[in-house]
């Protein structure tokens, strides 16, 4: 099958390349980002491909079949940037790699909580020019501490795992709770009782309609004083202004990201030589507690692999006609 990859990097291109076996499939990668624009580069071409911060909203889904698509597979678990409904009407199929390695994001998560709790980046640069003092380099235990965890899924359930083998408390929310985690000491709380009874919370649920702007002013103001946020889900969880607001006035002790508001300007890019023009993000740089990664919680080796190998299963049995296992449909938009 003839698919077009759009935003896609050097090890994009490794591992889809590695996994194709026979050269089965036949791949044109575009390091654009696919959207209403660039939808025609998909002309010729029976499959689109897209990542997360690809915009497969109506425009480009109606050029897109326009253009003879009639598969777009994701090669992200999120699909909060389709719209589900113009790709129905246009017959067009949605697949989506649901899990690869949830341990990448949930191990990722851990590392931005204990560069934030122990400073590990200040003091790596410190030893380098020759300064070896402990001055503002205190950290905190995370025994015995309350972490709040939003979203017992995949992600949220393996982030559960590594935080109670740390020795924490674990309050939880998720619309659906987990007898497995109950079973492991994990309590399931009201997301009020969450913000206000955690030293540390961390997001991963999914952006909805209902969680977009979870974490505002309101929920701030609930929390304790000096609490670390942690969020490797997706950036429109947190209300970014607010949150900037609450470091400013000392509510917000920490803050970890691995996902913000508008990285789709930002992110995946080499923009070390231009001015950026997010004042909002370079506020948010200012601050000593605040770590910023850009969306690599997924990227360790593991996950690439697994992201290669279940799309390129995706788009074959989409060619074959055989059953979707992976596939998005309307009614998932609405959970
Ligand atoms: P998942 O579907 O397994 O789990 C999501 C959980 O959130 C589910 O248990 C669901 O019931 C729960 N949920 C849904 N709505 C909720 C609500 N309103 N309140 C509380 N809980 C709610 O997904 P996952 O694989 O664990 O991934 C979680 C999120 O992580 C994804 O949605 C994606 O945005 C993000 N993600 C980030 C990266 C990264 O590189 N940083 C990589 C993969 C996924």
């Amino acid at each position: 099958m003839k698919i077009a990859l759009f935003s896609t990097k050097s090890y994009d291109r490794e591992y889809f390349d590695k996994y194709n076996n026979d050269d089965r499939h036949t791949f044109t990668y575009f390091e654009e980002t696919l959207n209403s624009s660039t939808a025609e580069f998909a002309k010729g071409h029976e499959a689109v491909c897209g990542f997360v911060n690809d915009k497969l909203d109506k425009q480009t889904i109606v050029k897109l079949s326009e253009n003879g698509v009639r598969l777009i597979a994701l090669r992200c678990a999120g699909f909060n940037n389709v719209d589900l409904v113009a790709a129905s009407e246009k017959s067009i199929k949605i697949v989506r790699v649901p899990a690869y390695s949830p341990q990448a994001v949930a191990e990722h998560t851990v590392a931005l909580i204990l560069t934030l709790n122990r400073k590990t980046h200040k003091a790596y640069n410190r030893i380098r020019e020759g300064n070896f003092s402990l001055e503002k380099l205190t950290g905190f235990n995370l025994f015995n501490k309350t972490v709040g965890i939003i979203g017992t899924g995949k992600i949220g359930t393996a982030f559960c795992e590594i935080m109670l083998g740390f020795g924490c408390n674990i309050l939880a929310h998720d619309i659906f709770e987990s007898d497995a985690l109950k079973a492991k000491g994990v309590v399931y709380k009201s997301i009020d009782e969450i913000l206000l009874n955690s030293d540390l919370i961390s997001l991963h649920c999914p952006l909805t309609p209902q969680t977009n702007h979870l974490i505002n002013k309101e929920a701030f103001s609930k929390m304790k004083n000096g609490v670390m946020l942690i969020n490797t889900s997706r950036g429109a969880l947190i209300k970014t202004t607010d949150a900037i607001e609450a470091l400013k006035n000392e509510k917000l002790g920490y803050l970890g990201i691995d996902v913000y508001e508008q990285e789709e300007n930002l992110f995946f890019r080499d923009l070390s030589e231009d001015i950026i023009q997010d004042e909002i993000l370079l506020r948010l740089i200012s601050f000593p507690n605040v770590l910023i990664t850009a969306h690599q919680g997924f990227f360790t080796k593991e996950a690439l692999e697994q992201i290669a190998t279940t799309t390129l299963k995706n788009i074959s049995d989409f060619e074959n006609g055989e059953y979707l296992e992976n596939e998005v449909k309307i009614e998932d938009g609405k959970k």
